[in-house]
């Protein structure tokens, strides 16, 4: 068998389970109405979460570092890819955050990958939660530490797993947001665990950065913990409406990782275009601490709008609404039978979630209205009959 026939074979595998992926383009930009392989919708599976990437000053923001910086860096951070536009958006994020440094990666999962690799080591134990990003779970294989994956959320499985930990330093490892449920990570028990067994804590803040916590500075700030977290890891890719990613903690955490972090010293600087947009997107989500309850309130209408049409759809604070179906055939189906009406709301499947929960992954952005909603609700309506999901 040549490999071609293998990978077609595996191929077929994945349609016959409902797991095939396909790309879905789109013409448009980034925003509330999308033209996705042609046919005109509402997007409603975004991650920019305050429709900040289609924003006219975001994007002014990009055009004037481009014009100031040119179009890629030819270099890494420690090479020849250090622009002072680097450091301002660095000492920026550090502010928001409230912490003493800020040091940028290329993106969120370089970012977990390099965190995880330069802190973690043989001795070590990394204790992580079991639904955290994939980015983290690949993150901990580059460490060779040991690593202990605890139940979703569970808190006392994390406190036997730090009872029985051996020598060496141990690290606890959460999403912030759990990007497939929304839910938030139980971090006042989880800093609770970690003073009483000396641990340190690596928060993954990628779907809260900007919209979770007072004025969107993250889940640490939602729970009053800041200062008690060792690393946080954010993106400028999700609500910032960019591209990249930061990690904040202590002077010498950040220092440390420009020293050893792999990821970020064996990859070229951030582009220009895309830390003159972040900035910009910072800056307006300062000047708009409102935009946390404004998008709030449209996340809690339209959720409860699903619940009252008979879907399942779990309590949540943040705009990832996880409209659960079970299987994966019957989630497709109602993806498809969504877009047929003009909403857009992929299908997440194995391997995104585990088997047997399949569902969709609905977000709203502040730039949707009212009406928008009321669209989606009306599809969702219709859409949920015919596929059979509800009743
Ligand atoms: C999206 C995401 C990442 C990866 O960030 P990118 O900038 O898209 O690479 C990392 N962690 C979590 C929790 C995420 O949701």
């Amino acid at each position: 068998m040549t490999d071609q026939d293998r990978l077609a074979g595996e191929l077929e595998h994945l349609r016959e389970q409902g797991l095939y992926r396909r790309l879905r383009v789109q013409e448009t930009m980034a925003g509330p109405r999308a033209v996705v392989d042609g046919t005109p919708c509402l997007m409603m599976a975004s991650n920019g979460y305050l429709g900040l990437a289609a924003h006219p000053e975001v994007m002014a923001g990009a055009r004037e570092a481009l014009s100031r910086w040119g179009a890629g860096t030819g270099g890494s951070r420690l090479t020849t890819g250090d622009f002072r536009v680097h450091h301002e958006l660095e000492e920026e994020l550090a502010d928001f955050k409230g912490e003493e440094a800020a040091i940028l990666f290329g993106s969120g999962y370089m970012a977990n990958l390099g965190v995880l690799s330069a802190l973690a080591g043989p001795d070590d134990l990394v204790v992580s939660d079991g639904l955290n990003h994939a980015s983290i779970i690949d993150g901990c294989r580059l460490t060779r530490a040991q690593t202990a994956v605890y139940r979703h959320g569970d808190t006392d499985h994390l406190a036997g797993i730090l009872r029985d930990r051996r020598a060496g330093r141990t690290w606890i490892v959460t999403d912030g947001v759990f990007s497939m449920d929304g839910d938030l990570a139980p971090l006042p028990a989880i800093a609770g665990l970690a003073d009483e067994h000396g641990a340190g804590i690596i928060l993954d803040d990628a779907h809260a950065t900007g919209v979770v916590g007072p004025g969107g500075a993250g889940t640490a700030a939602r729970f009053g913990l800041q200062g008690r977290i060792d690393v946080q890891v954010g993106t400028l890719s999700k609500a910032l409406g960019s591209q990249g990613a930061f990690v904040t903690g202590s002077r010498i955490l950040v220092d440390y990782l420009r020293n050893r972090s792999r990821s970020f010293i064996f990859s070229t600087a951030p582009p220009p275009a895309a830390v003159g947009a972040a900035r910009a997107a910072l800056r307006l989500i300062r000047a708009n601490p409102h935009w946390v309850a404004e998008l709030r309130e449209k996340t809690d209408y339209l959720r409860r709008g699903l619940s009252a049409l008979g879907f399942s759809v779990p309590a949540g604070e943040t705009p990832i609404i996880p409209v659960l179906v079970g299987d994966a055939g019957a989630a497709l189906r109602l993806a498809e039978s969504l877009l047929e009406r003009g909403v857009f709301a992929p299908a997440i499947r194995p391997p995104s979630v585990p088997p047997g929960e399949s569902r969709l992954r609905v977000t709203v952005m502040l730039s949707h209205g009212r009406e928008d909603l009321d669209l989606a609700l009306d599809a969702f309506s219709r859409a949920g009959k015919i596929a059979g999901v509800t009743g």
